[in-house]
Order: C-alpha cells, then sequence, then structure tokens
C-alpha cells in the first residue's frame, strides 16, 4: 500500500511517498481504508519537531481519518468490512480511571494517531475498535474527515469543558481555522450571540456566511475594545481560545464578569504572562480543554448528519500532493479544512 511518510523534520519536513507492506490488525483492531484524512497544525509541530513528545522516524501523520473497514483481528465481533466509521485520533487506552467514567480526553495512556502511532496519509491503517465511531447515515467520507477533529473538539469545548446558554455572547477566534468554523456554527445552534475575529475580509466573510453576528479584523489591535463595544462594554461570556500568546491576552480584555476562556492550542505561544488581579476580581474561568471524548464525535456527527454542522473544506490533496498540503496550510491562507484524499486524486477547489 501507499503511504506517506515524514523521514525528517524541518519546514519543510522531508516527505516520502513510500510502498509499505499491508498493515495486519491486532486481535481487537480492524484495518481502514483511508478515504479522507484531514490535515491539521498537529502536523506541522509534527513536521518541524516541535511537539513535546520524542517521536521517532519515518512516521506516517495524519490523524483525521474516515474510511472504510476492510479487515479486522480475531476478537472484533461487532464491526464489517464495508461499514463506514471515523476514528477517533485520541486514541485512549478504555481501562484507566478516566476511560471508565466516559472521560476518555483524559486518558492516562493516550496515543496521538499519526505521531505516536501511524496515520492516515496511507491507504490503510490499523486502529482499535474502541476508537471508532459510525458514520451516520448521509455524512461522507470529507465531511466526517473535516469535521471529527476539529468539529468534535469545538462540540467538547462548547458542551463539555463549559457550557453556551441561550443569550450569552459568545466569541470565537480565528473564523477560517477548523476550531473556529465549527466553533461559530455550535454556538449559534446554543443560542449564543456569535462574535468572531478574521485576518482578513475573506475569513471574515466566511465568519458571517457560518452565522457570526459581528465580525472582528484582528489585525487591527483595537479589536478587543471593538468587542466591549459591540457588548455595550460588557463582554463575552465565553471565548473559544486556541491561538495563545498574546491573544490570550487581549480575550481577557473583552471577557465579561463571571466569564470563561476555554482554550484548546497554543500556536501563537505557550508561555502567557497573566494578571491575577482582574482575573479573581472579576470571578473569570480559564478552561483546559484537550481533544475529545467519544460522546462529543458521536454528536458532531449526528449534528452533521442533521445539517446543523456544515464542514467548511478548503482544498483536496491527492496523497502523492501532501508536502504541497502542510505548505498551503503552512501558509495561513486556507480557509477551513485542507484534507489529502488518498485514493481519488481531485484538484484543488480554490
Ligand atoms: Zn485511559
Amino acid at each position: 500500500m501507499k503511504a506517506i511518510q515524514l523521514v525528517a523534520n524541518g519546514t519543510p519536513g522531508k516527505f516520502e511517498l513510500c510502498d509499505l507492506p499491508d498493515p495486519k490488525p491486532a486481535a481487537d483492531e480492524v484495518v481502514v481504508q483511508v478515504q479522507s484524512c484531514g490535515l491539521n497544525h498537529l502536523d506541522l509541530w509534527l513536521e518541524q519537531g516541535a511537539l513535546p513528545i520524542p517521536v521517532p522516524l519515518p512516521r506516517t501523520p495524519g490523524g483525521e481519518v474516515s474510511g472504510r473497514i476492510v479487515d479486522m483481528g480475531a476478537a472484533v465481533t461487532d464491526w464489517k468490512r464495508g461499514d463506514e466509521v471515523a476514528v477517533q485520533s485520541n486514541l485512549f487506552c478504555g481501562e484507566c480511571e478516566f476511560c471508565v467514567r466516559g472521560d476518555d480526553s483524559m486518558c492516562l495512556r493516550g496515543q496521538l494517531l499519526g505521531v505516536q502511532r501511524d496515520g492516515g496519509f496511507a491507504e490503510k491503517m490499523t486502529v482499535p475498535t474502541r476508537s471508532l465511531v459510525r458514520l451516520p447515515a448521509g455524512v461522507d467520507f470529507d465531511t466526517s474527515a473535516a469535521l471529527t477533529l476539529a468539529g468534535s473538539t469545538a462540540m467538547h469545548m462548547l458542551t463539555n469543558r463549559t457550557q453556551v446558554k441561550p443569550g450569552d455572547w459568545v466569541l470565537v477566534i480565528g473564523a477560517s481555522s477548523g476550531v473556529g468554523s465549527a466553533g461559530i456554527q455550535i454556538a449559534k445552534a446554543l443560542g449564543g450571540r456569535v462574535i468572531s475575529t478574521g485576518s482578513s475580509e475573506a475569513k471574515r466573510d466566511l465568519a458571517r456566511r457560518l452565522g457570526a453576528d459581528f465580525v472582528v479584523d484582528s489585525t487591527d489591535p483595537a479589536w478587543p475594545a471593538q468587542v466591549r463595544a459591540i457588548t455595550e462594554k460588557r463582554g463575552a461570556d465565553v471565548v473559544v481560545e486556541h491561538v495563545g500568546g498574546e491573544v490570550l491576552h487581549k480575550v481577557f480584555d473583552c471577557l465579561a464578569r463571571g466569564g470563561t476562556v476555554v482554550t484548546c492550542g497554543a500556536t501563537a505561544g505557550k508561555d502567557v504572562m497573566m494578571n491575577l488581579w482582574p482575573f479573581f476580581v472579576k470571578q473569570q474561568r480559564l478552561v483546559g480543554s484537550y481533544g475529545r471524548d467519544r460522546a462529543d464525535i458521536v454528536t458532531t456527527l449526528e449534528w452533521a448528519a442533521a445539517g446543523k454542522l456544515k464542514p467548511v473544506i478548503d482544498s483536496i490533496y491527492p496523497l502523492d500532493q501532501t508536502a504541497e498540503a502542510f505548505a498551503h496550510l503552512r501558509s495561513r491562507k486556507a480557509l477551513g479544512k485542507v484534507l489529502i484524499d488518498p485514493y481519488e486524486p481531485v484538484s484543488e477547489s480554490d
């Protein structure tokens, strides 16, 4: 089978299109024929060698997988060949205290698909059955790949780690990102009044099309003041944040009393200084969010099937153009998800 492997870290890293033996499933695993696999900022960190965990190379990246079961281990009884599935990328153990209570995003022995184990930029891959979610009718492979990771991350942030109540002001950072584009739609569906940020007119326009009530220009240093003005000086009740660095300071400038910042990333900087005085005086919360639980993926796919959550797909690349796909994501010009389609070479949609 064909697979793209990262063989040397760098910006860009060195990728090779390899012919590898077909993967063999363990007793509790299936072999998934990959139909679509999304690219994530995590893949860029893997490419650069910038993850806080050692990753031996070569490695097949790719964690946002949808596909079809083509083989299975001896102990698998609940799945059959031909079943269409999404794959949960935070492979959880299923046995630790957190997994047992359903918080598999907190698993003590979790592994990242495409980082600690070969992922979906390949024609086939193996995965434990506990990480499979059945695709509902009406959800195609590209929709699943575009939403399974980023959409379920936003679902986990907005319905598990914090809750949006009808009428809440919700600020969603980065409308064009996977988390941002899903976050806008989820917050609106929950009854929030949504403000989003975008660094270009195209990104702000996307935010409006996804349902944002107000949009501010994140390249304008005064954008936090604009958020305060939009909310009549009150500030946002919930902020969906995934950028970190200076942006984290700015979101606290436009957070309401009793408000919550929920964050799932640090693409612009991991080390942040914080002024604790207004934080405790205003009784605010900063909540971490990591990955998703199986329940979040199930809900995300149900919402997609019901038309409540639409994927935003920027472009689809064939497997042999994976390096170009990485370069496109790195350029920050992508409007929505960049997908790799290992079986059907499709030209870019832009
Ligand atoms: Zn566990």
